[in-house]
């Protein structure tokens, strides 16, 4: 099979970016991918100088990539940097995944630690998944998003770092829109962090899936392990699976459905923080209802 040449050096190339009709050398598209990475990171003023940053590190491709990015950006931004991860309890899952974590981490020498489910509100994901009240994807988000916020509070973070990747978002953005739920929308991308909630922030908000996983790999990243039993049952699949289609016969499209986001995110901003915020009745945390979500799942 002929490869063809890097566009911009005789390298032979090892990407094809469809969007941009260019081939990339190893090189090219290492300094692609980082220039996007630290241009995100500005643009959207996530980091600043001598700030906290907890990276949630799954031990998958994204978040790896993250630690890596944000490793190499402390060498021209001083700020703090640390990883968690977060052990849902899914059995013959999660360890292969920590391992793989924990490899990373040590990599960069960036401080990791693991924070369970288990301990910290006493049952794991397989057997809160037994009571059947939820989908397992939505009681491991919302699970997780509040023990990564407890854990960031308690080290003192300024911002959670997530790996989530232009395809996350794309697909979160149309989920939100399928299930009718707009006010999910205003707090996608910049998270100003309300009430006691420490703000999230993407940085691969602007690299595409398929060019993460291109960057792991050429940059020998461990991370192979199994899928996680209960990914099958997402809906997320088939929007993912509906976007990547489209992608394929128009290519840009999820850039297009990024940048047409950002361009009404201020209005839905600015209509969805008029709305009162109450606080769950239980735990003191933001919350539309008198109970949140967290709390009736761990509780009820
Ligand atoms: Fe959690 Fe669902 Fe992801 Fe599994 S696929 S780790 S259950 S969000």
């Amino acid at each position: 099979m002929r490869i063809e040449p890097c566009s911009h050096c005789p390298k032979d190339s090892v990407i094809y970016l469809h969007y941009a009709g260019r081939h990339l050398c190893r090189e090219h598209f290492t300094r692609l991918f980082e220039k996007r990475f630290r241009t995100t990171v500005r643009e959207f003023s996530m980091i600043r100088k001598d700030e906290r940053v907890v990276v949630a590190l799954s031990g998958g491709k994204d978040s790896s990539v993250l630690l890596h990015c944000l490793s190499n950006l402390k060498r021209d931004l001083p700020f703090e940097l640390e990883a968690v991860t977060v052990d849902e309890g899914i059995s013959r899952y999660r360890r292969e995944a920590i391992k793989s974590a924990r490899k990373e981490a040590d990599k960069t020498g960036i401080e990791h630690r693991v924070i369970s489910f288990k301990r910290r509100i006493g049952k794991n994901l397989d057997e809160l998944v037994e009571k059947k009240t939820n989908t397992p994807c939505t009681i491991c988000g919302v699970l997780r998003r509040r023990l990564l916020n407890d854990y960031a509070k308690e080290v003192g973070a300024n911002q959670i770092a997530v790996g989530h990747n232009l395809d996350d978002v794309v697909q979160t953005l149309m989920m939100n829109i399928m299930r009718k739920e707009p006010s999910k929308l205003s707090s996608m991308v910049r998270q100003d962090g309300q009430g006691c909630l420490v703000p999230r922030i993407k940085p691969l908000l602007q690299s595409p899936e398929r060019e993460v996983a291109a960057f792991a790999f050429l940059h020998e990243m461990d991370i192979i392990h199994p899928r996680c039993p209960y990914a099958h049952i997402a809906f997320r699949n088939i929007v993912r699976r509906s976007i990547n289609e489209i992608e394929e016969r128009y290519p840009g499209t999820k850039f297009k459905m990024l940048s047409s986001f950002l361009e009404i995110e201020q209005s839905l901003k600015k209509q969805y923080s008029e709305q009162a915020i109450g606080i769950c009745r239980l735990c003191g945390s933001p919350s539309n209802a008198d109970i949140c979500r967290f709390c009736q799942m761990i509780r009820f």
